[in-house]
């Protein structure tokens, strides 16, 4: 019997966050100047991730993606990789990454058994790219992609957050440069996830307007409809061409009715929803000396009680701002986008 939460979603896909630092300050994740990062002697070890992906598993997990923070920041990452893409239950593992460090890892990542990559751009123009991430570093996300796709990573996705009067009139040839290098791009709403500070609801460029300004360009879009196959928070749509693409609604259209989705942040606490005020802090029992046992009961315990559905809540709201203000994100980092791994 698979674990469902009280509104009947399993237990699927787990987001690993292996490191709460960045090496870039994407405006709409880390606008500040300084943050409260996580002591470094609670960051779980490989052994300990490995541990917890492998109760996970044994309770439904067959997904799990390693985020962050920006992932390859983490030492010996293709360590982990090895270690989790031995685990046969794994039928899906992946990474996010913004691509800086992706030229120099993406061939021990592969070798170590990763699946599939997303690489987060949301600009091709060199200057825009240093004013949204205070780097200037974007020709190495490009090459980072041209080597990922060279040691063999096919479907490599690309995120782009959308943004007002910032990258909007980027989308189609955000479109083109995936489309002449084989990478399903996937334009996403801005969210109003912790870290955000600056959100607002006029910068929040909607899945119908994004669809409009491909229309305009491509003429007619179908909606993919695939069958059989698990809910994904991707909408895929298809240019006349065959070319295709995902839009991910979450702020307009949020998929929380079928979110399978849980979080593990890299001091290892549990979040059942990217917007949740709590977590299970399974790094405690981890080093307690709990046994395998009483770590699945306290996970069941917790995924059979998951309400949660963060952004459909957020929807309803009258007045909308920024989650939290600074000084709430600066009492507990957990509440970061990314410390939370988004
Ligand atoms: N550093 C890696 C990266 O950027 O790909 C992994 C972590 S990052 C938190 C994961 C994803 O969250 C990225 O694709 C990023 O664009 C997205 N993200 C961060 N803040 C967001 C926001 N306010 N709204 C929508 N997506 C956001
Ligand atoms: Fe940007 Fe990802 Fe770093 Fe956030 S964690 S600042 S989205 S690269
Ligand atoms: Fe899932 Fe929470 Fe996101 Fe809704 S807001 S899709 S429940 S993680």
């Amino acid at each position: 019997m698979p674990l469902l939460d009280t509104l009947g979603r399993p237990l699927n896909s787990l987001r690993i966050s292996v490191t709460d630092r960045c090496n870039i300050r994407c405006r709409y994740c880390m606008p500040e100047d300084d943050y409260v990062w996580l002591p470094r002697s609670s960051i779980l070890s490989f052994e300990e991730i490995d541990r917890l992906v492998g109760i996970f598993t044994r309770l439904g997990v067959t997904k799990l993606r390693l985020t962050g923070g920006e992932p390859l920041l983490r030492q010996n990452l293709d360590r982990l990789v090895s270690m989790l893409s031995r685990r046969p239950e794994v039928k899906d593992l992946a990474l996010t990454t913004n691509g800086i460090l992706l030229g120099r890892y993406a061939a021990s990542l592969k070798e170590a058994g990763l699946g599939r990559v997303t690489v987060s751009l949301d600009t091709l123009r060199e200057e825009r790219f240093r004013q949204l991430t205070r780097s200037g570093r974007h020709r190495e996300v490009v090459e980072g992609i041209e080597r990922a796709r060279a040691a063999g990573f096919s479907k490599i996705k690309l995120n782009a957050v959308v943004i007002r009067g910032f990258n909007d009139d980027e989308l189609c040839d955000l479109l083109e440069f995936g489309r002449e290098r084989g990478l399903e791009v996937r334009f996403i709403e801005y969210m109003d996830v912790g870290g955000a500070t600056r959100w607002s609801l006029q910068d929040v460029v909607s899945k119908k307007e994004i669809l409009d300004i491909l229309s305009r360009r491509y003429g007619r879009i179908e909606p993919v409809v695939e069958a059989g196959t698990a809910p994904a928070p991707a909408d895929r749509f298809a240019l006349a061409d065959g070319t295709v693409f995902g839009v991910i609604a979450s702020t307009t259209q949020p998929f929380c009715r079928s979110c399978d989705r849980s979080r593990l942040t890299a001091d290892g606490m549990w979040f059942l929803c990217l917007y949740a005020e709590e977590g299970v802090d399974l790094r405690d029992l981890v080093r307690s000396g709990a046994e395998d046992q009483e770590i699945a009961r306290r996970i069941k315990e917790a995924w059979r009680a998951r309400a949660d559905r963060g952004a459909e809540r957020r929807l309803e709201l009258t007045e909308r701002k920024a989650l939290y203000p600074l000084e709430a994100l600066r009492a507990d980092p957990h509440r970061e986008m990314h410390t939370r791994g988004g």
